[in-house]
Parts: structure tokens; C-alpha cells; sequence
């Protein structure tokens, strides 16, 4: 199973109006896997995502989730089939509970098990249990990013994809979000990270991939290109 191939990403080209922002870019996620796609601001990290998840179209290349295009097919379908996304900036509903965001995540499924699935959401994000009737719109960043990660998962995904879960955060809160992220990954969640926390994301990862200018420059295992001292020099500073 450790070779099952869930996500395969083959040529991907992207463009917006006449800026190339994806240029032709190969990747895979396996299942069980945590891989880490890391770059500067502008890299093309999210556009990839969004392609991935049918919300931009594609100028080129294919996109396969379990072996069949997502090409023509809505986000409804895709989420059903378990290619889940946590967005850049959550997106969580303001106006609703922590509760009942938890509840809407789980809007595609028809089993009796949610509530099941939102105590474990609650044992994973305990700040979330204690706030569980507030209105998310009126907690904290770190707190909401926990909320849209927790609803992703009341989807039952089989892949997670995470849009810079620790940007703007605060480093105890960034901590929180990359510990929690690693317990996902551990529960058998198969999950792709867009980061530019180059150092902890790949720390996480078992595999990685470098983008720049909307290329894939680099990839190889989380630890390996940790100690590359190109990687090093671009995104840890040293
Ligand atoms: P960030 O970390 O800032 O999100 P990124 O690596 O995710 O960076 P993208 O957001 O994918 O990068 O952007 C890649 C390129 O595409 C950038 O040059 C950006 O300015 C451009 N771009 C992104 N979205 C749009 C858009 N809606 N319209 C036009 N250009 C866009």
C-alpha cells in the first residue's frame, strides 16, 4: 500500500492572463505519505493547490486523484472522494459555532458517525472543545486555522492539503499547528503541506519538493533536503 500512488501531479502549467504561473510541474503523494511543497512568496505553491483541486484551470498537464483525471469534475465530487483542502486564510464560517462548522464539514457524508468524528476533532484541538458554542468569527487566528483543519478532517479525507497552515501565527501557536499536523499525518492521514516554514515542514515530511518561479528545482526525502546547503542558504537563511 506504501506505494499506492493517490495523488499524481504530470506537466502542470498554469497561467493567469499572460503570467506563467505553474510551468510545467511533476509530482506525486503516496498513500500514508507527508510531503512538503516548500518555496519563497510567489513560488506558484497555492496556484498548484488550487489546481490540484480543480478551482484554477489548467493551460497544461494532467492532475490524477486514484488514478482518474479531475478534469471536469466539481469540488463537491472531489471532496466526496476524499481530496480535501485547507485553504490560505481557513475560510471558516464566521457566524456559525465551532461546532457547527465542525457539522458542516461533514455535509457530504450520510453515516452515523460524526458525531464520533467531531469528539475526535475535540481530542485533537482541545482549545476547540472548551469553545465548542462560541462563534468562530470571534476567535483568534491560531484558533480558527485549528477550526478549518478539524473540519477538513470531519470529511474523512484521504488526502489533506494544507495552504501555509502557520502563516501569520504567533511561534507558540505555529508550534501547536505543526505538532498537530504531525499527529494528523501519524493517524494515517495522508496530507501534502504547502509551506514557507521551509525547516519545519520538511522536518515533518517524508519526502519534499522545492518550488522557484513556478518550477519544481529540488526534491528528495523531508531530512535530506533539510541538510542540503542549497536549501539552506535559499530558505533557512544560513
Ligand atoms: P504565496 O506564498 O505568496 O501564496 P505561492 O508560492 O503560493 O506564494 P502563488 O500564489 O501561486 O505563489 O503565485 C504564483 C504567481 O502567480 C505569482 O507571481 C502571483 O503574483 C501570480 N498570481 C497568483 N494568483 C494570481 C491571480 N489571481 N491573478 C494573477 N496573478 C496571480
Amino acid at each position: 500500500m506504501a506505494d499506492n500512488i493517490l495523488l499524481q501531479v504530470q506537466g502542470l502549467a498554469v497561467a493567469y492572463g499572460g503570467i506563467q504561473a505553474v510551468k510545467g510541474v511533476d509530482f506525486e503523494v503516496r498513500e500514508g505519505e507527508l510531503v512538503s511543497l516548500i518555496g519563497a512568496n510567489g513560488a506558484g505553491k497555492t496556484t498548484t493547490l488550487k489546481a490540484v483541486t480543480g478551482l484554477q484551470s489548467l493551460q497544461g498537464g494532467e492532475v490524477k486523484f486514484l488514478g482518474q483525471s479531475i478534469k471536469g469534475r466539481g469540488a463537491w465530487d472531489l471532496v466526496k472522494q476524499g481530496l480535501v483542502m485547507v485553504p490560505e486564510g481557513r475560510g471558516t464560517f464566521t457566524r456559525m459555532t465551532i461546532t457547527e462548522n465542525l457539522q458542516m464539514g461533514a455535509h457530504i457524508r450520510r453515516d452515523k458517525e460524526i458525531q464520533a468524528d467531531i469528539e475526535k476533532v475535540f481530542a485533537l484541538f482541545p482549545r476547540l472543545k472548551e469553545r465548542r458554542n462560541q462563534l468562530a468569527g470571534t476567535m483568534s487566528g491560531g484558533e480558527q486555522q485549528m477550526l478549518a483543519m478539524g473540519r477538513a478532517l470531519m470529511a474523512r479525507p484521504k488526502l489533506l492539503l494544507l495552504d501555509e497552515p502557520s502563516m501569520g501565527l504567533s511561534p507558540i501557536m505555529v508550534d501547536k499547528i505543526f505538532e498537530v499536523v504531525n499527529d494528523i499525518h501519524q493517524q494515517g492521514v495522508t496530507v501534502l503541506l504547502v509551506e514557507q516554514n521551509a525547516s519545519r515542514a520538511l522536518e515533518l515530511a517524508n519526502r519534499g519538493y522545492v518550488m522557484e518561479s513556478g518550477l519544481v528545482t529540488m526534491q528528495g526525502e523531508g531530512r535530506t533536503l533539510l541538510s542540503d546547503p542549497k536549501v539552506r542558504a535559499a530558505y533557512l537563511g544560513e
